[in-house]
């Protein structure tokens, strides 16, 4: 199928043959023409599947279609979990928007609020915010979300997970209650049912992939090592393997940083990305990553997530996520556009039980095996598990559950 296809008007194909696309993804092809059919939607897609070109050419469509009568009012809201996606969704919005008379802006927390109040006040068409910043600047009256015909949930899973649950009602009952709603999840718990069911009307079901299979697509693997020989384990593998753009998971921000110290240490290119870095820190290693001065981006969940780095070829665990769903969120960062990745976890005697966790949820088992010279210590113990069947969060998103209405730090 080609994007003469879907329906779309010759600016927005203008700027897709700028962005150098040839053919729409599985979801651009299934959801651009429901979107612009003004039905609401439901769509299973992760980041990498092209999503964001799903709901935002028939977004700027449908805006652009409209008479000027309510020029430069918000008419569609786009909600994301983080800052750095927000940004990604801006960047996009104004790429396919280059043709078309449309304004859009973004706003986040953590930064100045004084010129994003600016630009708003100039009048926007399409407005892309995080939940904590938008109740802000609403509580503020710089923004007024009266005239709002689409809203865009993205990520809802993560915003959840986030615990944005709250700010999400608010915020809807801030909107007409004449709406087009599209809702884009990962993974499609009871919560985001829930959620789904709350604020969808008569939904078109949409789905990037079928369940799992991302997951299948790509290579996994584990490494069983010592908790202590992990950082050593990593250099070597990192070296071995020539490997120049790898993105490498930890649990804590303490742990980022530290490995971060061993890596340069060894001659290795790496920067940390995570909540307590500046949001100036955290764009310069994303730049830095994307160009190739920086071979290893160190990163905790939430930081990482919804990054847009096309084509990663390897993805490592330094140790697995205690949420199983964070593993899908992970892995799904390799392999993208139909390229191959390969997505390697080191575990530890201590991380049985969420391997267990993570291979019941994705119904696959992950095939181990050690390193030649890195072989487990069968004197070490597990640890004993620090509260039996609680899981705890990983602490970003503690920390932000506490912070988000003021700064949406994370
Ligand atoms: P997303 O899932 O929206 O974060 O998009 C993932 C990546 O795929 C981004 O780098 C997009 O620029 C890219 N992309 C989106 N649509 C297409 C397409 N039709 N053909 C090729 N690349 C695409």
């Amino acid at each position: 199928m080609k994007f003469n296809d879907l329906g779309l008007e010759p600016s927005l194909l203008k700027a897709i043959q700028e962005k150098g696309y040839s053919e729409p993804s599985p979801i651009q092809e299934k959801a651009i023409p429901v979107i612009l059919k003004k039905k609401d939607v439901l769509a299973s897609a992760q980041t990498g599947t092209g999503k964001t070109a799903g709901f935002t050419l028939p977004l700027l469509q449908l805006l652009s279609q409209k008479n000027s009568e309510i020029h430069r009012k918000v008419r569609a809201l786009v909600l994301t979990p983080t800052r750095e996606l927000a940004a990604q969704i801006y960047d996009n919005v104004k790429q396919y928007s280059t043709h078309i008379d449309i304004w859009s802006t973004v706003i986040f927390g953590g930064v100045n609020q004084k010129p994003q109040i600016a630009t708003l006040r100039k009048g926007v068409d399409v407005l892309i915010a995080t939940p904590g910043r938008l109740l802000d600047l609403h509580s503020q009256k710089a923004l007024s979300l009266q005239h709002v015909e689409i809203l865009v949930l993205d990520e809802a899973d993560r915003m959840l997970d986030m615990g944005f649950q709250r700010d999400i009602n608010k915020i809807m009952n801030l909107l007409p209650k004449r709406r087009q709603n599209l809702l884009f999840s990962a993974t499609f718990s009871k919560e985001i049912k829930v959620l789904a069911q709350g604020i969808l009307h008569q939904p078109v079901w949409v789905e990037a992939t079928p369940e799992n299979t991302t997951v299948e697509a790509i290579v996994q693997r584990i490494y069983k090592v010592d908790k202590a020989r992990k950082a050593e384990l990593i250099i070597k593998l990192i070296k071995e393997g020539n490997w120049d753009q790898v993105l490498v998971f930890t649990r804590t921000k303490h742990g980022a940083n530290n490995l971060v110290k061993k890596m340069l240490k060894a001659e290795i290119a790496a920067a940390a990305i995570h909540g307590n870095k500046s949001q100036g820190a955290r764009t310069k290693a994303l730049a830095g990553f994307k160009e190739g001065s920086v071979k290893i981006l160190v990163a905790t969940d939430i930081a990482a997530r919804g990054l847009d780095i096309p084509l990663l070829p390897h993805v490592i665990n330094f140790e697995l996520p205690n949420v199983p769903e964070d593993y899908v969120h992970r892995i799904g960062r390799t392999g993208r556009a139909g390229a191959k990745g390969e997505a390697i976890s080191l575990v530890c005697i201590d991380e049985k039980a969420y391997l267990k966790d993570i291979e019941k949820l994705t119904g696959l088992r992950i095939p181990a095996e050690v390193k030649q010279g890195f072989e487990p210590d069968p004197n070490i113990k597990p640890e004993p598990p620090k509260q039996k069947g609680v899981r705890t969060r990983p602490r970003d998103h503690k920390r932000y559950g506490v912070s988000r209405n003021r700064n949406n730090r994370h």
